[in-house]
């Protein structure tokens, strides 16, 4: 019954969490031994509970801009019952094993929903891999372009061939951010021959346009080529691209795969409902990378997910990758209507930078928001989107991803009775009567966006954990039930 719409019971064991029996019928409760909780959820849709593989929580070291206590409550109020944390933005990266413990010293006790954490490849951290791996990371991350924080230096491809090797039979995932500056972006001609090639913005700084021809398709489409001139190196080694934007990539990975590499992709939920021709100049909101491109690429990535033989792209995420205020650098008409609050004073070279897509600091907030945002681009504009496919790039797939296929992702005995209770003809505008933007700050893109289908509750190992419209912002008089996810990969 898992992965197909119709009538279903599920019973979940109070004592284990565990999904126990399923049923294709809805039994009623003189069913059961008399006195069993039961709740009749008819006529709403229950999916597993969502796997976002791809958060930056930030803590501890930036817990202004996110932190486990406000990111698990948002995740949790969008039917997100696990949420795989970045291994940067936090201070220090989680590089290390003793860094993998400070994260866990922070997030102990502070977590609404299950949290697993990811491990970081930086130069010179070759020896950290496989102990990280054993101390339960569910899978590595590394840069090929600056990642916007200095404690997080992107990686040569010496050093992702030394990663390579080092891993290539640990039970893993190495994923990359697959940006990469070309030697030469654009011609200059005889210039080449002596001067470095033209790397600054063409345009005003805060039009969007500016911002996306300065980070091109080939931008994409050359990263990836170099992670795939490695493979060969770890043929048994899993390997993931990160946010993939541009549809351009997709070949390149097609072509692998065909040739036996086992590479995925994932992309992420901005890069299916935004488009750059509607992003207003200064509206720094949309400022992430790789950027958000134009409708007929979106298009395009709905109709890889869709596509009925194998799609390079697997799964669909979040990056919610937040920010203060002050760092988006929003300007005075945006954040007008933006913010609930005016910022905190912000210094005179920061006001001047306002609106700057450059200046801004890079990330779409958005973890426990997905599966409206999908939902709502299903019903507007895709019509043959389906719940059993979100369940699958959205809980199946991105379970699969980092080593949890035995126990979350999917609704069938044995699993943890993760459970999001999905109403699918629901609208709502997200922010209004603070609903929809329980992370620490309230800046994204999707403000004020109407939204159609709404989760009315989540449940965490076979208990309630939040209810739309619920007393204490839903959690009632909950305290955070969250596991962290350590037990090593197999
Ligand atoms: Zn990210």
């Amino acid at each position: 019954m898992s992965g197909r719409l119709g009538p279903a019971t599920i019973v979940i064991s109070v004592n284990t969490g565990k999904i126990v029996s399923t049923h294709d019928s809805v039994l009623v409760p003189s069913d059961f031994p008399y006195g069993t909780p039961y709740a009749d959820h008819s006529p709403h849709i229950l999916l597993p509970g969502l796997v976002d593989a791809h958060v930056h929580l930030n803590e501890p070291g930036r817990t202004e801009w996110e932190g486990f206590w406000t990111g698990t409550k948002a995740a949790a109020s969008g039917g997100v019952t696990t949420v795989v944390d970045m291994p940067l933005n936090a201070i220090p990266p989680t590089t290390t094993v003793i860094g993998l413990q400070e994260k866990i010293r922070a997030a102990q006790g502070q977590c609404w929903v299950d949290v697993g954490f990811y491990g970081g490849i930086i130069p010179g951290n070759l020896s950290e891999l496989r102990p990280l791996v054993n101390a339960g990371v569910r899978g590595f991350k590394g840069f090929l372009i600056d990642s916007g924080v200095p404690e997080f230096p992107a990686v040569s491809s010496t050093d992702i061939a030394a990663a390579f090797t080092e891993l290539s039979t640990s039970p893993t995932v190495v994923m990359f951010h697959a940006e990469m500056i070309p030697p030469i972006s654009e011609s200059v001609g005889d210039d080449v021959q002596w001067s470095l090639p033209p790397l600054a913005p063409i345009g005003p700084l805060n039009e969007y346009a500016t911002f996306l021809a300065s980070r091109p398709v080939s931008f994409e489409t050359y990263a990836i080529s170099q992670i795939l001139s490695l493979a060969h190196l770890a043929p048994e080694l899993p390997l993931h691209i990160v946010h993939l934007s541009a549809i351009e990539a997709i070949p390149l990975l097609r072509e692998a795969r065909a040739a036996g590499v086992s590479i995925t992709a994932e992309t992420c939920f901005h890069y299916l409902s935004l488009a750059s021709e509607s992003i207003r100049d200064g509206d720094t909101r949309h400022k992430c990378c790789p950027p958000i491109r134009t409708k007929s690429n979106q298009d395009r990535l709905w109709a890889e997910l869709a596509r009925e033989d194998d799609s390079v792209i697997k799964t669909v995420v979040s990056d919610h990758s937040p920010c203060t205020p002050e760092l988006k650098l929003l300007p005075p008409a945006i954040e007008a209507t933006a913010l609930p609050t005016p910022p905190a004073e912000a210094d005179m070279e920061m006001e001047k930078r306002k609106g700057d897509f450059f200046s801004a600091w890079g990330g779409v907030s958005s973890v426990g928001l997905g599966l409206p945002i999908l939902w709502t681009s299903a019903l507007e504009n895709h019509r043959s989107i389906t719940p059993e496919m979100i369940a699958k790039w959205c809980c199946e797939h991105t379970a699969k991803q980092v080593g949890l296929e035995t126990c979350k992702g999917k609704l069938e005995v044995g699993f943890d009775g993760d459970v999001c209770v999905f109403d699918d003809k629901c609208e709502w505008v997200v922010g209004r009567t603070g609903e929809g933007m329980l992370f620490r700050n309230k800046v994204t893109p999707y403000q004020g966006k109407k939204m159609k289908g709404a989760v009315q509750e989540t449940w965490v190992r076979g208990q309630q954990i939040w209810k739309r419209g619920g007393s204490g912002g839903g959690f009632g008089g909950m305290k955070p039930v969250g596991r962290l996810l350590l037990e090593p990969r197999r």
